[in-house]
């Protein structure tokens, strides 16, 4: 049915950024699929549901149709691989910066080990600089890597700076604001025209009143 649409989220931040977004918009997900362990959720619009999903998978289930939207994070649309997504709007929700950190005193080597989970962003960034790098692929806890000398620095999100400063890290570079994006299947974007756009205009002037 084209007037079914579904909704991919990702628990965390994004999740309970967007929950009044949609509630904004007059969406609500079923009060007892929210509070269980339910990854499709109902709401109180027919023919909508949400489904929740690894961040860093939102932009698969877009990509290929599974989800006709998905809110999703700009790190992790600069690090999906494959097809670009229709990317129409800035939600201006979970926002932090992409950065380069290190040590405050210690100049980086001619060709630095940089440990990440954000490999193509942190290759990018080197190569744009013309610098050499060496990055170490890793899937969390980047702070640890150069205390116990995995690495010379790190790239990772910062918001408040306190998981950097806890760890005596201080940030070197900015490397990218990041913020949440709303993204729509190229697909749906044209069969559910309607539905979709509704739902976008709908977001977009939520957005603009938050200004
Ligand atoms: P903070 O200590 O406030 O600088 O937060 C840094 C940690 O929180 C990092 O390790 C990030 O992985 C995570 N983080 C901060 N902001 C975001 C965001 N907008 N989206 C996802 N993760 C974030």
């Amino acid at each position: 049915m084209t007037g079914e649409i579904t909704i991919a989220l990702s628990k965390g931040r994004i999740l309970e950024q967007t929950l009044p977004l949609l509630a904004g918009i007059g969406i609500e997900p079923d009060p007892d699929d929210l509070s269980g362990r339910k990854l499709i959720l109902g709401t109180n619009r027919a023919g909508v549901k949400l489904v929740v999903v690894r961040a860093t998978d939102v932009p698969t289930y877009v990509s290929y149709g599974a989800a006709d939207l998905g809110v999703a994070g700009k790190d992790v649309l600069m690090e999906h691989q494959g097809e670009p997504l229709y990317e129409p709007l800035d939600l201006n929700i979970a926002r932090c910066k992409l950065m380069l950190a290190g040590y405050a005193h210690r100049p980086l080597p001619t060709r630095p080990r940089i440990a990440t989970k954000y490999v193509n962003s942190a290759r990018a960034y080197f190569a744009q600089r013309g610098s050499q790098v060496e990055i170490i692929k890793l899937y969390g806890s980047m702070e640890l890597a150069p205390i116990v000398g995995l690495a010379d620095a790190i790239v990772d999100l910062v918001d408040t700076g306190n998981t950097l400063r806890a760890n005596g890290l201080v940030p070197l570079e900015e490397i990218a604001e990041i913020s949440a994006r709303l993204v729509v299947n190229r697909a749906a974007m044209k069969l559910k025209h309607d539905a979709v756009t509704a739902l976008v205009d709908g977001f977009a002037d939520l957005v603009e009143l938050a200004r």
